[in-house]
């Protein structure tokens, strides 16, 4: 692997060199009165990055499954049940965390590849009628298979039956790069890292809590400590923490939000979803198909693309790190050796997601597979071309 080269796996994503920056700062006392005036703006950032008005926000210096702990542990009970489709590695893992903290889960099994079935959850949610549900898990983009749930649609099947469950989702692949309402969908809390669309480095895990949640941590008993948000806010109400905080992350977490709320939220969001219609319009062109089942489901910040029969995918991987020193996603669990991963999120630009394409052009000819050697780049190029245009005109 080269340090040159962008990388195209679906996190940790590239840095932008003010991030870089921004996150290389001298040793600070954060009991100083300078920490407040990066701790409360770097809150303040995810919160708007999330489109909430009130959702308290806490940081822990940890990674987004951190951030699936602080959810559960901080709302739910040893024996509470909780509702989840497995669908891909990352909601198969956080079902794996539920069950080993004491929590039955009504799990749902969902082919890889497929959505959230909203339609099943609000059969199982209007059968709850004494409301053994306590939460509804969501991952609302399946980093493993590339596939977006619909979690407006999740919401209205919890209203349709009208069931109190809280609302967890996790949007560690999707939140700063996809369209996120933590208060449209009424989100009870959502988890994201540092490392994926904030493109900072990892080390940072995220939760933003509603009214209602926070509510809820009253009478959860699961047993925190690190995790306890309760000494979080202690902490942040005296403009500090609990504990010692990941300083230069979070000054990096600050300006990434504001890099972000400065691009405009929807041009970003615009943004990605051109960058992977080129590279869905270049996997079309190479005659393969995504593993995602549909186009609703189409992810627009990664895509996890199959390789033919008999053929072990995880080569490409290998071989492109390898031979070009270029990084992208190998297939996990149920998927590994069926599908690659191009993770396109975060700080990407046309130009650079061409680069990626060109390799995996380069990698599948290398390993004999029928590509012809630019026909996925020019149909990026295609669609990059005219929305340049249109970009060009609008600026007019
Ligand atoms: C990366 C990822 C995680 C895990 O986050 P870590 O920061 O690696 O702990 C969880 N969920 C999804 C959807 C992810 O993409």
């Amino acid at each position: 692997m080269s340090l040159q080269n962008p990388v195209f796996i679906p996190g940790p994503t590239n840095m932008p060199e003010s991030l870089r920056r921004a996150c290389d700062m001298p040793t600070l006392d954060h009991r100083s009165s300078l920490f407040k005036d990066i701790l409360h703006p770097a809150r303040d950032g995810v919160r708007r990055v999330l489109k909430s008005a009130n959702a308290e926000v806490f940081i822990f210096p940890s990674t987004g499954t951190g951030g699936w702990e602080a959810a559960i542990t901080n709302t739910l009970s040893p024996g509470d049940t909780v509702l989840a489709s497995r669908n891909g590695m990352f909601s198969l893992k956080w079902i794996d965390m539920c069950q080993r903290h004491g929590l039955t889960v009504e799990i749902v099994e969902t082919p890889w590849g497929e959505g959230i079935p909203a339609d099943r959850f609000e059969e199982i949610l209007t059968a709850d009628t004494t409301h053994r549900i306590k939460a509804v898990l969501a991952t609302h983009n399946e980093t493993a298979t590339g596939v977006r749930s619909d979690i407006a649609a999740v919401r209205r099947a919890m209203d349709a039956a009208r069931h109190p469950a809280l609302l967890f989702v996790d949007g560690v692949s999707s939140i700063g790069s996809m369209p996120f309402e933590f208060d449209g969908w009424k989100i009870d809390v959502a988890i994201t890292g540092s490392q994926k669309g904030f493109m900072l480095p990892a080390g940072l895990g995220i939760a933003a809590f509603s009214a209602k949640a926070m509510a809820a941590v009253e009478t959860a008993g699961l047993a925190r400590t690190y995790f306890d948000i309760r000494d979080m806010a202690k902490g942040y109400a005296a403009n500090g923490y609990p504990y010692t905080p990941a300083v230069g992350l979070l000054n990096g977490l600050k300006v990434a939000s504001e890099m972000l709320l400065a691009e405009g939220l929807e041009t970003v969001f615009a943004r990605h979803t051109r960058i992977a219609t080129g590279v869905r319009a270049a996997v079309a062109a190479w005659g393969m198909e995504l593993c995602a089942a549909r186009p609703a489901l189409y992810s627009d910040t990664v895509s996890a693309i199959r390789t033919p029969e008999g053929f072990d995918a995880a080569r490409i991987v290998s071989h492109a790190s390898t031979r070009y020193g270029v990084a992208f996603g190998a297939g996990l669990g149920q998927v590994a050796g069926k599908v690659f991963r191009i993770g396109h999120l975060g700080s990407l630009t046309d130009v650079m997601m061409l680069s990626g394409l060109a390799t995996v052009e380069m990698v599948m000819a290398d390993l004999d597979l029928p590509i012809r050697l630019g026909s996925g780049v020019a149909a990026a190029q295609d669609v990059y071309r005219q929305s340049a245009a249109s970009l060009a005109l609008a600026a007019e």
